[in-house]
């Protein structure tokens, strides 16, 4: 079963699923942050996929040719595969205002890579009544825009579908988290983050199925995972398996994180109730979603991440930080402080998007389980 995950990310951007679905005369699109409501493309009858970069670290002659060399890896390295014609498929693309590398990357992905739908959706900072009020204007923009450009009504009942598959997949997701609270878990980080990865890269009715799937053999094989220290993941965008392998590789195990690739992603459903609408809805759980390290104040962001830390049982964290990635750079102190506050060690890493891990890296995570006093291999 898992397996299938693997292959699925092996054959980004060009799968099976996808190359079928445009066979079939389905539109897909791309989009480039989670604050891009996914729903919305789903009820359209199109095929929402995240844009990623490469799948390990790799040079970026024609991302740092476009984008300056101070914005961060993974931006350039997404707009390369673009510029390669990787991404050569896609009927659109959707991004949103939320830092200064997301955003000049979708500019100059509409100027040269020239993907015949594009929308950037700004993105508030706060979690105000205000701020919800100026986002749910923009999710409403965004579902009129792609109304008309696909020459459609959307309709609520098709919102309520797309919600319903969705939270499906959080729903299972969570189900495969709630795994990783055990003494031994079935699944290891690595593992888990190539789950993610598929998740957002193939039809979610099929990905809901996979995981089912695997959710049940992983019942059914009494498989254990065992780690001298359980450890949770932090920061900038993460894809590659291998970062994640690599740390565990020093005899840990990664049981918990919060990344914009795994809990951020999946961790809050959308909640129709009451008088508010489909669309009302959506809104509001994507904005209060599990915040960025954009966002402000930063204590919501911080108190869920404690709160991880208690669930999980985690003995420290790593925080992965991608260079000149601004918003968890400038994050990091007070998180540091927050965690140093629960007696909580914290090893922080500089990093380039796709790295598997360097020795250098895993050296000072050998040094970070030895201060947790952890039995290393
Ligand atoms: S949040 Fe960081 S890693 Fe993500 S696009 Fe912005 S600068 Fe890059």
């Amino acid at each position: 079963m898992f397996e299938r995950f693997q292959t699925i990310n092996s054959t980004f951007p060009r799968t099976d699923h996808i190359l079928e679905y445009k066979n079939r005369g389905g539109l897909v699109f791309g989009w480039l942050c989670t604050y891009v409501p996914e729903e919305i493309m789903h009820a359209a009858g199109v095929l929402p996929i995240r844009i990623t970069g490469y799948n390990q670290e790799t040079e970026l002659e024609d991302g740092s040719a476009y984008l300056y060399i101070n914005n961060c890896s993974f931006s350039r390295s997404c707009l390369q595969m673009g510029l390669r014609g990787e991404y050569e498929f896609l009927d659109g693309v959707v991004g949103g205002s939320t830092c200064d590398g997301a955003r000049r990357l979708f500019d100059l992905w509409r100027n040269y890579i020239g993907t015949p739908f594009h929308h950037v959706l700004s993105i508030p900072r706060k979690f105000t009544e205000e701020a919800h009020t100026l986002y749910y204007q923009q999710v409403v923009q965004f579902m009129e825009h792609l109304e008309q450009y696909l020459d459609i009504e959307i309709s609520d009942e098709q919102l309520l579908h797309s919600i319903g598959v969705y939270n499906e997949s959080r729903a299972l997701l969570k189900e495969l988290y709630e795994l990783r609270k055990l003494d031994n878990p079935p699944i290891t980080g690595a593992e888990t983050l190539e789950v993610l990865n598929a998740s957002f890269r193939m039809p979610k009715e099929i990905f809901n199925q996979y995981l089912s799937d695997l959710l049940r053999d992983l019942s059914a094989s009494g498989c254990t995972r065992n780690g001298n220290a359980r450890l949770m993941v932090t920061g900038s965008v993460l894809t590659n398996p291998e970062f994640i392998r690599s740390i565990e590789s020093q005899g840990a195990l990664v049981v918990a994180d919060d990344l914009c690739t795994s809990t951020r992603y999946w961790s809050d459903p959308v909640l129709v109730s009451g008088d508010i609408t489909p669309l009302q809805a959506i809104s509001r759980r994507y904005l209060n979603n599990f915040p960025c390290a954009r966002m402000f104040p930063s204590d919501e962001r911080f108190n869920r991440i404690i709160e991880l830390c208690r669930d999980y049982r985690v003995h420290g964290v790593v925080s992965q930080i991608i260079r000149y990635c601004v918003a968890y750079a400038h994050d990091m102190p007070l998180l540091t402080q927050r965690l140093q506050s629960y007696g909580i060690p914290i090893l922080a890493l500089d990093v380039e998007y796709g790295t598997s891990g360097s020795g250098q890296i895993q050296t000072r995570v050998q040094a970070f389980l030895e201060m947790l006093g952890a039995k290393v291999r």
